[in-house]
């Protein structure tokens, strides 16, 4: 098979995706603006029907080797445990790896790096397809043809602005924000994880050194990836708050590796559009705390390259296919996201006994 692809991210979806096209005969091309496979970001969960497509793969012996084991406790102002969430990460999916996103793209980059060209530090800037083809230009200028075109470019993803239109038809806010500081430096395997709850705010920070906040808010006016704004958010939102939210707030704000965003989920009829697919959060981001962001993304991935190999060609009916096998199981992970929050950043003083209380 002579068929070309382009897959814009080297994410957890893209890589996903080009591990399993290039299996299957096309010729793979992966653009992606960081320098090299994105990282950054904290624990990432490797998920139910997941595991067994990490299985096929043949990286889940990998996968389990940087299996974190993950102690979580709720604690008060003065650090003192309110609850314990024991068998954290290990669910009613029954199977579930958590470990550091770096060290998951590290395993599918290295799966996914024998015949496959990698773009980096570019991006697509337009695209035009017809019946045959799709015409790409990238943002160095260069102009390609590609029998499809992926995108795997994240929630914010550019494909999808490009091709499917703006973000605010797809994007649906939940009231919250959240930051992620993953240092470089982890103290092992062991992750113990302590969480101070006020209503509406979460601040968390681990014996490895990461930490995370999340807050309640209502929708706020500022420029994405402007990380000035998101320390002065996060002060705002965390300044006097107690515990160790001082030194969280201090990390955050010294640091040059802070992931900030809403949290949000995409929604959409149809990931498809004539030779264009989306997949991952792209396509579908089930919000943080549903905790199945990458496993959705490995499994629409596989689904949508299983579906274009059996179709023989037929990629109208692979992409329909695809649209229709995955949309009830991205619905049902979506659904769950009110419940996640609620436990996450109760509402009340109130609300966080409740919870307390339900763990004990
Ligand atoms: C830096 C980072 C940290 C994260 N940390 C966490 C975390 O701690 N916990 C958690 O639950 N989830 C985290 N996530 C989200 C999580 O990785 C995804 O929800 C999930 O793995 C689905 O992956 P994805 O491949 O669809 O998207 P992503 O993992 O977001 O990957 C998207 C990829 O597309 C690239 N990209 C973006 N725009 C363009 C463009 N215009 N052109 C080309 N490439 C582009 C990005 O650099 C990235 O490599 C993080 C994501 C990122 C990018």
């Amino acid at each position: 098979m002579n068929k070309t692809v382009l897959i814009s991210g080297a994410g957890i979806a893209g890589l996903t995706l080009a591990y399993w096209l290039n299996r299957y005969g096309y010729k793979v091309t992966v653009i992606e603006t960081a320098a090299g496979p994105r990282k950054g970001g904290a624990a990432i969960d490797v998920r139910g029907e997941a595991v067994g497509i990490a299985d096929r793969m043949g990286i889940l012996d990998k996968i389990k080797v940087k299996k974190i084991t993950t102690s979580v406790e709720f604690v008060d102002a003065d650090n003192k445990c309110l609850a314990t969430l024991k068998n954290f990460g290990e669910d009613n999916l029954k199977q579930d790896i958590e470990l550091n996103r770096d060290d998951l793209v590290a395993i599918i980059y290295e799966a996914a790096n024998t015949d496959i060209e990698y773009l980096f530090n570019n991006r697509i800037k337009t695209i035009h397809q017809d019946n045959d083809k799709v015409l790409v230009t990238f943002e160095n200028g260069e102009k390609l043809n590609f029998d499809f075109v992926f995108g795997a470019d994240g929630v914010h993803s550019s494909v999808r602005k490009l091709v499917f239109g703006d973000e605010t038809l797809y994007n649906h806010f939940f009231g919250a924000y959240f930051a992620i500081l993953k240092v470089e430096e982890t103290l092992g395997k062991l992750n113990r994880g302590k969480l101070f709850n006020l209503p509406n705010k979460l601040a968390a920070t681990s014996d490895n050194g990461n930490s995370f906040v999340l807050f309640r808010s209502p929708k706020l006016n500022y420029a994405y990836r402007d990380d000035a704004a998101y320390k002065n958010i996060l002060m705002e939102n965390f300044a006097g708050c107690g515990w160790k939210t001082a030194d969280i707030l201090k990390a955050m704000t010294n640091s040059e590796n802070l992931y900030f965003d809403e949290v949000c989920q995409i929604k959409m009829s149809s990931w498809t559009k004539g030779r264009i697919a989306l997949i991952g959060d792209a396509a579908h981001c089930s919000g943080f705390p549903t905790g199945m962001g990458t496993s959705l993304a490995m499994q629409g991935a596989t689904i949508l390259a299983n579906e274009l190999m059996t179709a023989n060609g037929d990629y109208n009916s692979a992409f329909s296919k695809y649209n229709s096998a995955f949309h009830p199981f991205v619905e049902a992970i979506q659904g769950t996201i009110i419940n996640g929050l609620d436990f996450l950043v109760p509402k009340t003083e109130e609300a966080i006994k409740v919870r307390n209380a339900m763990l004990n």
